[in-house]
């Protein structure tokens, strides 16, 4: 609370102006401007816009989870913490291809990565190269018809109670728990202006340029820049942009360089 207090007096003392809460419920563009719609049908024009909507997770109920997320449960990227389960037993849950990928990952890391599904097999939920690829992968376990009942831990996590199908509930020491159950950008009220991929992730710089769309869609005579979207002008940063790392130090990293790139945008 104390380093938000500080940014937030350090962002007002140099100039910026919160309104909160306030949700933006549309945009348009209109002779360059952008003009912002919020939930109280205020309007707001800008030159240049910053999108930092993040997603909404999917999060999963059971005791312990909640405590301690972010010291041993994780939501999201395996990335960025892959390196502190050197030679330790995790858990993913979910089936999705982001759980897949996560595991291929985590496998060169950790002693064994077990994937808990409800379900029989991956089959329905992961594109079969990943399924195969972890089929070959000593050191991944697919757990199927099993459930999460419980992560245990006083500091940080220590153990995970599952279920499986059947069977008495099992207590399993565990260094992470990565959780892949689905989250959804909250970018849908500006679909219709930007070029997204198809989860509804804002596609910005190089990701964009390879788009068979951003031909068509980009009218200036210079590439857009790197965190910018296929309108001039309007930037994206953070989780809901297309390739990002979906963690704080990122999100924070790309906001300040997204700035700097607005900075160029209104010198032009
Ligand atoms: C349970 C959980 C645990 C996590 N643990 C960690 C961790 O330990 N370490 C780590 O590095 N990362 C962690 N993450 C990931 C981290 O929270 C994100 O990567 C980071 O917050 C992304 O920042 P962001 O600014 O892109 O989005 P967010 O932090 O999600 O911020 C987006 C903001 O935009 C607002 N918003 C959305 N739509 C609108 C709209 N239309 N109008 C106005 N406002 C809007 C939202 O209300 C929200 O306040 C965790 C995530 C979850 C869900």
């Amino acid at each position: 609370a104390e380093l938000a207090h500080r940014a937030w007096s350090q962002a007002t003392r140099l100039g910026a102006e919160f309104m909160a809460p306030q949700e933006v419920v549309s945009m348009c563009i209109q002779d360059g401007y952008k003009v912002l719609t919020l939930s109280d049908k205020k309007e707001i024009k800008a030159r240049a816009v910053v999108l930092t909507t993040g997603v909404s997770y999917r999060v999963l109920d059971a005791p312990g989870l909640a405590r301690l997320s972010g010291a041993g449960v994780y939501y999201g990227a395996a990335r960025t913490e892959a390196r502190s389960c050197s030679a330790q037993p995790v858990y993913i849950i979910g089936g999705g291809n982001s759980a897949g990928q996560a595991a291929m990952y985590l496998s060169t890391y950790a002693s064994q990565v077990f994937i808990i599904i409800r379900g029989d097999n991956l089959a329905a939920s992961m594109s079969a190269y990943l399924i195969e690829q972890i089929a070959q992968t000593p050191n991944i376990e697919i757990m199927p018809r099993t459930q999460m009942r419980e992560a245990c831990g006083e500091h940080s996590l220590e153990a995970v109670v599952i279920q499986q199908e059947g069977h008495e509930p099992e207590k399993r020491p565990a260094r992470a728990l990565f959780i892949f159950i689905g989250a959804k950008p909250s970018t849908e009220w500006v679909c219709h202006l930007a070029i997204c991929d198809p989860k509804g992730y804002l596609l910005t710089g190089r990701d964009l340029v390879t788009d068979p769309r951003y031909k068509t869609a980009w009218k200036k005579d210079r590439e857009p820049y790197l965190l910018e979207t296929c309108v001039p002008g309007m930037f994206a940063a953070g989780d809901g942009r297309a390739g990002a790392m979906a963690r704080v130090a990122s999100a924070v990293g790309e906001g300040s360089m997204a700035i700097k790139f607005v900075h160029q945008y209104l010198d032009e």
